[in-house]
C-alpha cells in the first residue's frame, strides 16, 4: 500500500509539479519520506532519517522536507514538536493534496499538517498514467473497520471505504489500454469491498472480480490483503469460473490458537478459518496459501504457539509475513501484560519461519517436472541471460530469455531446484 502511495506522490511531483527525480539527496529540492507505523521499529527509523535531512537543510535553507503516511497521521504533533524543520506532514488519505500542501509550506513559516480522512476524494485527484507497467496495483478500498486489538491501521488510515465500481473499471481499462496485463487489487481488506449504486444495486468483492474479468486484456488478477471473515459466495464462484484469478492466496491468520485469536479480536476461530480454506480448495483444487503471523502476542503460551505450528503444517503455508508482536500505543492490546522474554519470542519466530521454509522447499521439489504458466516480470537478478516469472501458485521461476519477454504469459516446464531458486524451460506450443 505504501509502495502505491509513494508511486502516486512521485507521479504528482513529476506530472503536476514539474519536479524531476534524483537519486542524490544532496541535489533534491524536496525530500519526502513515506512512513509505516505498523510496528515500532519502522517508526523510530523515521526520526533518525529526519535528523540526517536536518543537516542537509542547514546548507540549503530552501529545502522542503515532508513526512507522509501512517507515522505522519499518528504522530503529527510529535513531528511538529520534535522536528519543527519538517515543512509538510501528509496523512495516507491526503497525498493527492501534495501540490497545495507544498504551496502552503512555501508561504508559511510553520509545519503544514494535513492528516484528514476525506473519504475517497484521493483517487479522483490522482493523475492518470500515460504509460503503465505490465503489472499495476489498483486500490479498490481503503482503511479498516475491524479494530484488531494490536493494530494501528483503523486509527491511521481510517475506516473501510470502497471506491465506486465505475471508477475502478475505468482505471483498469485505462491501464490495460496502456499495456498492463496483471492487476493487483489493493486494500486493507479487499474482500470487504461493498458498493451500492443509486438504484440500490450492490456489488461485493466476488461480483467485482466478475466485472473485471470482462476486460479480456487482463491476463492475471491478484489481490492483497483479504480477511477470513469477508469471503462471499460469489468469490468462491469466481475461483471456480475465472482462470485469470491466480491459484494462490495470501490469507492472514495471525495465530493458530483460538484463545490468542480471541484476545487479538480477530473475529474467527481456527475452525472457521479452515472452513474458508476448504471452500476455496473445493472451488480451486490447486490453490496454495501464504499468511501473516504475529508471534509472542501478550499471554501466548508454548502450547498456543505449537497450535500455530500445527496449523501451518495442516494448511502447508509456503510463505509468510511473520513478526514478533510490537506494542502500539493507543491500541487495546497495549495495556496487556507482556512478560515473555525477548529471547523466547525470537526463538519462536525462527522456529515458525524455519517450518514454513521447509514446507516451501518441499513444495518446490515436488513441482519439478511439472508444466506451468509464468508471467514474466523482469531480468533475473541471479542469472545472466535469464528472466524471472511467477506461476499461478506464486512460485518464482527463472527461465532463459531477455527483456523482450517481460509481460508475456509463457508455457514452461519446471526443470530444477538450485538452492532456493527454481529453473524452467520454455515449451514451444
Ligand atoms: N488487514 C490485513 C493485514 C494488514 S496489517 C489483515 O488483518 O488480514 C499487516 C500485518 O501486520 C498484519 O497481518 C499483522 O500480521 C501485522 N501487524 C499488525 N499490527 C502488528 C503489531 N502490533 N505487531 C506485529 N505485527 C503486526
Ligand atoms: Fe489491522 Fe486487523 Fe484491520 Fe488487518 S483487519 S488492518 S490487522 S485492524
Amino acid at each position: 500500500m505504501n509502495e502505491y502511495d509513494s508511486d502516486k506522490m512521485k507521479d504528482l511531483l513529476s506530472q503536476k509539479m514539474g519536479f524531476q527525480s534524483t537519486s542524490l539527496k544532496e541535489e533534491a529540492d524536496v525530500l519526502i519520506v513515506n512512513t509505516c507505523s505498523i510496528r515500532e521499529k519502522a517508526q523510530e527509523k523515521v526520526f533518525s532519517l529526519l535528523g540526517n535531512w536536518r543537516k542537509l537543510k542547514k546548507n540549503k535553507p530552501d529545502l522542503v522536507i515532508g513526512v507522509a503516511g501512517c507515522v505522519a497521521s499518528q504522530e503529527s504533533d510529535e513531528i511538529s514538536n520534535r522536528a519543527p524543520y519538517v515543512d509538510m506532514v501528509i496523512g495516507p488519505q491526503t497525498i493527492h493534496r501534495l501540490p497545495e500542501i507544498y504551496e502552503q509550506s512555501l508561504s508559511s513559516k510553520k509545519t503544514v499538517v494535513d492528516v484528514e480522512f476525506p473519504l475517497i476524494e484521493k483517487f479522483d485527484s490522482l493523475p492518470k498514467l500515460s504509460k503503465s507497467k505490465f503489472s499495476e496495483f489498483v486500490t479498490i478500498m481503503e482503511g479498516c473497520s475491524k479494530y484488531c486489538s494490536y493494530c494501528v491501521v483503523p486509527y491511521t488510515r481510517g475506516t473501510e471505504v470502497s471506491r465506486p465500481l465505475n471508477d475502478i473499471l475505468d482505471e483498469v481499462n485505462n491501464l490495460v489500454e496502456n499495456g498492463t496485463k496483471e492487476i493487483i487489487l489493493l486494500g486493507q481488506n479487499v474482500n470487504a469491498y461493498f458498493y451500492e449504486d443509486r438504484e440500490g444495486n450492490v456489488v461485493n468483492f466476488g461480483l467485482l472480480l466478475f466485472y473485471l474479468c470482462r476486460n479480456k486484456g487482463i491476463k492475471r488478477i491478484r489481490y492483497t490483503t483479504s480477511h477470513p471473515n469477508n469471503f462471499d459466495e460469489q468469490t468462491y464462484l469466481a475461483y471456480e469460473k475465472l482462470p485469470q484469478l491466480v491459484s494462490h492466496l495470501h490469507l492472514p491468520i495471525q495465530s493458530g490458537s483460538d484463545r490468542v485469536l480471541a484476545a487479538m479480536k480477530r473475529g474467527y476461530t481456527v475452525l472457521e478459518y479452515k472452513s474458508v480454506i476448504r471452500k476455496l480448495k473445493k472451488a480451486r483444487p490447486d490453490i496454495t496459501f501464504s499468511s501473516d503471523f504475529i508471534v509472542g502476542f501478550p499471554g501466548e503460551t508454548e502450547e498456543d504457539f505449537m497450535k500455530t505450528i500445527q496449523l501451518i503444517k495442516d494448511i502447508e503455508f509456503d510463505q509468510s509475513y511473520s513478526f514478533i508482536y510490537s506494542k502500539r500505543p493507543g491500541t487495546p492490546a497495549a495495556s496487556l501484560e507482556d512478560s515473555l522474554p525477548d529471547s523466547e519470542k525470537k526463538d519462536r519466530l525462527k522456529f515458525l519461519q524455519d517450518t514454513i521454509n521447509s514446507l516451501s522447499k518441499n513444495r518446490s521439489k515436488s513441482i519439478i517436472g511439472e508444466k506451468a504458466e509464468v508471467l514474466v516480470e523482469g531480468k533475473s537478478s541471479k542469472y545472466e541471460n535469464m528472466v524471472t516469472g511467477r506461476t499461478t501458485n506464486n512460485k518464482i521461476i527463472n527461465i532463459p530469455g531477455q527483456d523482450n519477454l517481460v509481460g508475456e504469459l509463457l508455457k514452461i516446464q519446471i526443470t530444477e531446484l538450485n538452492n532456493k531458486s527454481l529453473k524452467g524451460e520454455i515449451l514451444i506450443s
